[in-house]
């Protein structure tokens, strides 16, 4: 008999969570599902999420079981795999993260710079939180954990929870690795296989194949060097993104040998992107204003209505390597996939204690890493200057230090100097008094 897994959806409630139901759901002939289960600990919020969820699954696929609940016995008993995509502090805390810095001239931003260092002192608690349930009910069971800012969470979950069976992975180099492969006349990224370094949202492409082996580099680098990252057709995106995707370009034109992640420009370009900043909405009012409203509504509608026919729920297409991952885990597939992980050498002129981003081969019984031999100086120098950063920033969630933060954000290359490190902190540590551990 075909095995049929258990999941939870950690964060529930997220705007991420009807899509990736959805792409479940698609992918069950490639990944059979038994039961899903949402867990979060706001449950108002998702509550709304869940009973849609919960319509559209009685109608498409009523021999999956569903539940939801913010009772951490029930979400995680007996399960095979958790998928964490939780934001501790929701959107009203992502757009202070970007807002104070702005008010200084600093780029204020998700993940990058010290939206992102303000974050990541959130969300160490809330990833740890639910790795504990996990392998306090199923402790068998394997935590793939796509929670933001991914490098800051690696960073605290390997230096906290070294033996804990968790994955941390990003989108962010899927979707560029699509482009390139429609670049390069391919129909998937799956048909490449890459060479890439770095730390999360902060990594360089440096080899692309294809099948056959051939160096798909100069078709794609030239097309960079023009364009930036293309945005397809079907891709909508927002102006914030398609700036991002122009970008590449110019970020790329610092160094013409590697393709870059798009993060890269946050921390090469900081004063050009902050004064091109609205420090009166910024991102996340963007996404509350976009995606949010548009999620929560359709659910609503669904909910009103009682079917969800002629909704507009969407399977989200790129979360597919979610299912890829839980695969090669669950079957033991052996693909290649970018994770974040100990470098131990496979970078091997950086730093060994680094989390840093690199493809690896995913199997039963976790990953091995795939070596990317030496870095050239210009990217060892940024990747140096920004692992101290987040290995600052976790020194200072688990000593409850003030002065390891000030360091961390005085370190950024975003930041222009340890006055302005210290004007932004002092505004995060009250606007966060709900979050943070208490520095002194
Ligand atoms: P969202 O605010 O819509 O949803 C997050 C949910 O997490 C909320 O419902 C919130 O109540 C819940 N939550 C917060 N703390 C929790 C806790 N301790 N336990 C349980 N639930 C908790 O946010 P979103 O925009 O959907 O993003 C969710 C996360 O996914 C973010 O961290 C985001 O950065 C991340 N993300 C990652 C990738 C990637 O590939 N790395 C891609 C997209 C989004």
């Amino acid at each position: 008999m075909t095995q049929k897994y258990t999941i939870t959806v950690a964060g529930g409630g997220s705007t991420f969570t009807p899509g990736i139901v959805l792409m479940l759901l698609k992918e069950s002939s490639r990944f059979p599902i038994r039961k899903i289960m949402l867990y979060d600990n706001d449950p108002e919020r998702q509550k709304i999420i869940a009973e849609a969820c919960g319509i559209y699954l009685r109608e498409n696929a009523p021999e999956i079981e569903f539940g939801y609940t913010d009772d951490p016995k029930e979400a995680f008993t007996g399960i095979d795999f958790v998928l964490a995509h939780i934001r501790v502090g929701k959107y009203a805390m992502r757009e202070k993260d970007e807002k104070i810095p702005l008010k200084y001239g600093v780029v204020g931003q998700e993940t990058c710079g010290p939206g992102g260092i303000a974050y990541g002192m959130r969300s160490i608690g809330g990833v740890l939180e639910i790795l504990n349930y996990m392998e306090a009910y199923s402790p068998d069971a394997w935590m793939l954990n796509y929670s933001n800012p991914a490098a800051i969470v690696a960073e605290a979950t390997n230096r906290l929870r070294p033996d804990s069976k968790i994955l941390n992975i990003c989108d962010m180099p899927i979707d560029l690795e699509e482009k390139m492969a429609g670049i390069a006349g391919l129909k998937s990224r799956k048909e490449m296989q890459v060479g890439y370094y770095g730390l999360n949202h902060f990594g360089w492409w440096h080899q692309i194949y294809d099948k056959a082996g051939n160096d798909l580099m100069p078709v794609i680098r030239a097309y960079i060097a023009e364009n930036g990252f293309p945005v397809s057709a079907e891709q909508q995106v927002d102006d914030s993104w398609a700036h991002t995707f122009k970008m590449a370009r110019e970020v790329y034109a610092i160094d013409p040998e590697t393709i870059p992640n798009t993060y890269l420009k946050y921390y090469l370009f900081p004063y050009e992107i902050a004064a091109g900043l609205d420090p009166e909405y910024t991102r996340a009012n963007e996404v509350m204003d976009g995606r949010e409203k548009k999620v929560f509504s359709v659910c609503r509608e669904i909910i009103e209505k009682g079917t969800s026919s002629g909704s507009n729920f969407e399977a989200d297409a790129h979360a597919t390597y979610i299912v890829d991952l839980a695969r090669a885990i669950a079957e033991n597939t052996q693909e290649r996939f970018l994770l974040i992980v100990p470098n131990e050498g496979a970078i091997e002129n950086f730093e060994r204690t680094a989390m840093v981003e690199i493809p690896c081969i995913v199997g039963k019984n976790g990953y091995e890493k795939i070596c990317q031999g030496k870095i050239p100086r210009f990217q060892k120098g940024m990747m140096e200057q920004q692992v101290n950063v987040e290995k600052l920033v976790v020194d200072a969630w688990i000593e409850g230090s003030y002065q390891k933060l000030w360091q961390a954000l005085t370190l950024s290359k975003t930041v222009p100097s340890a006055a302005a490190a210290k004007v932004i902190l002092d505004e995060f540590i009250q606007a966060n008094e709900d979050y943070w551990p208490e520095l002194t």
